[in-house]
């Protein structure tokens, strides 16, 4: 293999035909023994900046992994395009586990995949030393850093890689995009002489749409009415709003499990499983469900509450679409939200700690009220400049309306003075709007002059006024102390008339992103999906995709690595009808040629015959 060209390989082997931005320039570099450190978003193709190198050098790649689920799936993936992978962890049987290390010593592996803890225990630093080694592939290197939100100590150790095999690359990648962990990682694995890679942390194919909460159940099943058949996750804040919502989405006839940490590990171990296999279309889940989910076909990422901080709405968001194809990120954007995390952060930790959650409560809130290209926002957070707006994201595909709010402004902030700073959103609202609330009457609130002059607006669209007064800076929320508002230096101008308002409507319902609805007859066979401009034929798609479900129940694995959806659109826009042509899909190498080319070769020239045949027959 050793002077394999790589171009070669990425065709024969892996079935592409031309490498992403940065995986060539990486690829040679870990070739040419140097180490490396990639910063890549998730689904930006990291794997294979360390797979190319370890078949073109000589002896075995080590890929440290943080789960055992991450090195099941990158091994059988491996496994599946041909190559010589297994993974030496906590899983494996006592006489498995021989099988492996015999493996190793008898230099028949390309790849081993490996626990940190166990690859440095002296035991085994002392085998690898006897063996030709490929390099060292550190994945999920934000592991190691206690900024990132994955730490785990047993990447510490690590940092003895270095000195220990002095001569064998390193690579360490990750999709961590804040650049405190970006420094903390090179230090503690000591790769101070690195090349250093850093992708854009764009992911085009994911529409970020923030709606404003209300009626949340509701808007995320009309979120989901096109959704049927397809995977996603839908993040909640508690493990109680988790069972809550899947139980709804059970009940309303949806394919939704339950994930969070207060579930047994075999309970959430179905629950993973169930959800790679494409058993199950969607996952409830707290943050806690994560790291391990490397499944390509995600196509949607709800945050039913509000995320606590951007890094983690990112890293949240970026589970969808690792595939390329065309995902959704949707935000539901609250009031009580924002006061529930405030009052959470102030709970937990001493005064440092506090001082940068809120710090980063605020980008977050920030973000969300933003009447500019979300994605904007959101690069610009992690210091990546964007020259255009984006065009997939529900302000830009829907610009916000904006209205005179000078009056409303007025009422809200009179009103939150009449009752002299001393209770909360909901209250104020409903004195604004003159509800009969028992409380109102015991407090004389309904004399006030402000009781019912809010009449005119809903319940809605006066939170989306509090919000917006909050954020602007006139209206501050006193979380230690019930939440209540209190007025600003900024809101005596404004009410003194001294000052105009333009605020935003409030945007509630996603009548947005469904812009350019196509015809009906039109819309069958172009899926907006599909890579940009690719027809494909649904109907194939479908039957190739249950074939590709029954081969993976049959092999005991997931669909994704028999076929990427990618893959099967292809197929379905193509029809390859020769080896040859089958070849020319994305994905296809070599070895998947072999094991199932013919299987859906003649899948697709039945299905051609089908739809041929009928219109024949009407001519
Ligand atoms: P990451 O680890 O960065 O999240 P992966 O390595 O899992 O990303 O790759 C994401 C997807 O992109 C996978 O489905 C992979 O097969 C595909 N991919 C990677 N590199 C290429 C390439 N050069 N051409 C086509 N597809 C690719
Ligand atoms: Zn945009």
């Amino acid at each position: 293999m050793q002077q394999a060209d790589i171009q070669d390989i990425l065709r024969n082997t892996f079935g592409y035909d031309r490498f992403r931005p940065l995986q060539e320039k990486i690829i040679r570099s870990v070739i040419a023994g140097e180490d490396n450190f990639v910063l890549m978003p998730t689904g930006g193709g990291k794997s294979l900046c360390y797979q190319v190198p370890a078949l073109v050098r000589p002896g075995v790649a080590i890929v440290v992994s943080p789960l055992i689920s991450l090195m099941q799936d990158q091994v059988e993936s491996l496994k599946a395009n041909g190559l010589a992978a297994a993974y030496y962890n906590s899983s494996l049987a006592e006489a498995e586990a021989r099988q492996v290390l015999a493996k190793l010593h008898n230099e028949e592996l390309d790849f081993l995949y490996i626990a940190p803890e166990r690859l440095m225990s002296p035991a085994f630093l002392t085998r690898l030393k006897d063996l030709d080694l490929a390099l060292f592939a550190i994945d999920e290197a934000h592991c190691v850093s206690q900024w990132g939100h994955d730490f785990r100590p047993e990447y510490l150790q690590l940092g003895q890689l270095r000195q220990h095999f002095p001569a064998v690359p390193i690579i360490a990648l990750t999709a961590t995009a804040d650049k405190q962990t970006r420094t903390d990682i090179t230090q503690r694995l000591q790769l101070t002489n690195a090349n250093v890679h850093i992708a854009s942390f764009n992911r085009p194919n994911i529409r970020y749409t923030i709606l404003e909460k209300q009626k949340p159940f509701n808007q995320l099943t009309e979120f989901l009415q096109d959704k049927k058949n397809e995977s996603g996750i839908v993040y909640c804040l508690s493990r109680k709003r988790v069972e809550e919502v899947a139980e709804k989405l059970q009940d309303n006839g949806y394919s939704a499990l339950p994930y969070h940490a207060g579930l047994s590990s075999s309970q959430r171990h179905m629950a993973q499983s169930a959800f790679q296999r494409d058993n199950v279309n969607i996952i409830v889940a707290t943050i806690a469900f994560g790291m391990g989910i490397d499944k390509p076909n995600v196509r949607f990422v709800v945050h039913y509450d509000l995320p606590k901080h951007i890094e983690g709405y990112y890293q949240e968001t970026g589970r969808a679409g690792r595939d390329g194809l065309a995902s959704e990120a949707l935000l539901l954007y609250g009031l009580n939200d924002i006061a529930l995390i405030k009052s959470l952060i102030e709970k937990n930790g001493h005064a440092e700690q506090q001082r940068i959650e809120l710090h980063k409560l605020n980008c977050m809130t920030a973000f969300a009220e933003s009447q500019t290209c979300r994605r904007r926002v959101l690069l610009n957070y992690f210091n990546e400049q964007l020259a255009v707006d984006c065009d997939n994201c529900d302000i830009c595909l829907n610009p916000p309306e904006t209205y005179d709010g000078t009056v409303d402004a007025q009422k809200a902030l009179s009103c939150v003075y009449r009752v002299r700073e001393r209770y909360g959103a909901n209250y104020i609202i409903d004195i604004l709007r003159g509800s009969d609330d028992q409380r109102i009457k015991r407090l004389g609130h309904e004399r006030l002059s402000t009781y019912g002059i809010g009449k005119d607006l809903s319940l809605e669209a006066w939170h989306s006024v509090l919000r917006q007064l909050i954020h602007l800076g006139y209206l501050e929320q006193d979380i230690a102390n019930y939440s209540v508002l209190r007025l600003t230096s900024h809101a005596r101008p404004l009410l003194r008339g001294e000052q105009k308002l333009i605020l935003a409507k409030p945007r509630t319902k996603l009548n947005a992103p469904k812009e350019k609805k196509q015809t009906h007859s039109k819309r069958e066979k172009t899926d907006r999906k599909a890579a940009p401009g690719l027809e494909y034929d649904r109907g194939l798609f479908e039957k190739l995709r249950a074939l590709r479900k029954r081969l993976a129940e049959k092999m005991g694995v997931a669909p994704f690595i028999i076929f990427s959806d990618v893959s099967l659109i292809e197929m379905s826009a193509y029809f390859p009808a020769s080896e040859a042509e089958f070849l020319t899909i994305n994905g296809v190498g070599q070895k998947k040629l072999e094991n199932y080319g013919q299987l859906f070769l003649k899948a697709i020239q039945e299905h051609k015959k089908n739809v041929q045949e009928p219109s024949h027959a009407l001519v």
